[in-house]
């Protein structure tokens, strides 16, 4: 594949996001920041990221930002990052810059850093389209998400995935070392809680139906959830 083209000066490139936390445990490899990416005109049913939807909405930052917040972590012991959304590629140049520089910066790193990153489009069309990109991967979790309802859904076979339908495309020997697999999902927990930024912040890979059961048994405790980012 050709090495990414796609950005000239990407430090001066902004990524509009949601939101960014760390350590995310449940949506890759070890202890991860998560990238949150604001926009996706996909709108999958049954997206439980709704939040993330509107363009116009989240902020703004420069990809030497996202390489500081890494680095911050790296006594923290940092393993990747994990790009999600939202939908990265509706941001191509800026999802290109910020790859070249986190690239740039894990080559100094002395423990081994690993880039997921998730789309809802379909897996050919992002070859054709973004082989630079690619390049600069280590896993693609690619494919809109399937909603399988709360009854009737099917959990996907990896915790790494939203539905079955997705697959995992790992792109380089340490994608394929601690993703193929799956070795590692099969003991991680599939969803964490955070309280941040005046909210709680459920991540993960619900399987169908966790999240109107969590509602469920919140409201028989008397804890109403208001403004979930799974419903209209
Ligand atoms: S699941 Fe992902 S691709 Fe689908 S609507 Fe939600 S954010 Fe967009």
């Amino acid at each position: 594949m050709n090495r990414g083209v796609e950005s000239k000066g990407g430090a001066e490139v902004k990524f509009r996001i949601n939101k960014a936390h760390f350590p995310v445990t449940t949506l890759g490899y070890g202890r991860r920041l998560g990238l949150w990416v604001q926009g996706c005109a996909i709108r999958c049913r049954g997206c439980v990221s709704r939040d993330t939807w509107d363009a116009g909405g989240g902020w703004d930052v420069e990809p030497a930002e996202v390489v500081a917040w890494c680095d911050a972590r790296r006594a923290q012991e940092i393993d990747g990052i994990t790009i999600s959304g939202g939908e990265p590629f509706e941001q191509p140049r800026a999802l290109a810059a910020l790859l070249e520089a986190l690239n740039a910066w894990r080559r100094g790193l002395d423990r081994a850093f690993d880039i997921l990153c998730y789309s809802g489009l379909p897996r050919r069309r992002i070859e054709r389209r973004h082989p630079g990109i690619l390049a600069m991967l280590d896993v693609l979790i690619p494919e809109p998400y399937v909603d399988g309802g709360m009854a009737g859904g099917r959990a996907p076979r990896s915790l790494w995935r939203g539905s079955d339908n997705q697959p995992l495309v790992p792109l380089t020997p340490l994608g394929r070392t601690r993703y193929d697999g799956e070795n590692n999902a099969a003991c991680a927990p599939r969803i964490q809680v955070s309280i941040d930024r005046g909210g709680a912040w459920f991540i993960g890979i619900p399987r169908p139906g966790d999240m109107d059961r969590l509602e469920e048994q919140a409201r028989a405790r008397g804890v109403i959830l208001e403004g979930v980012s799974w419903r209209a």
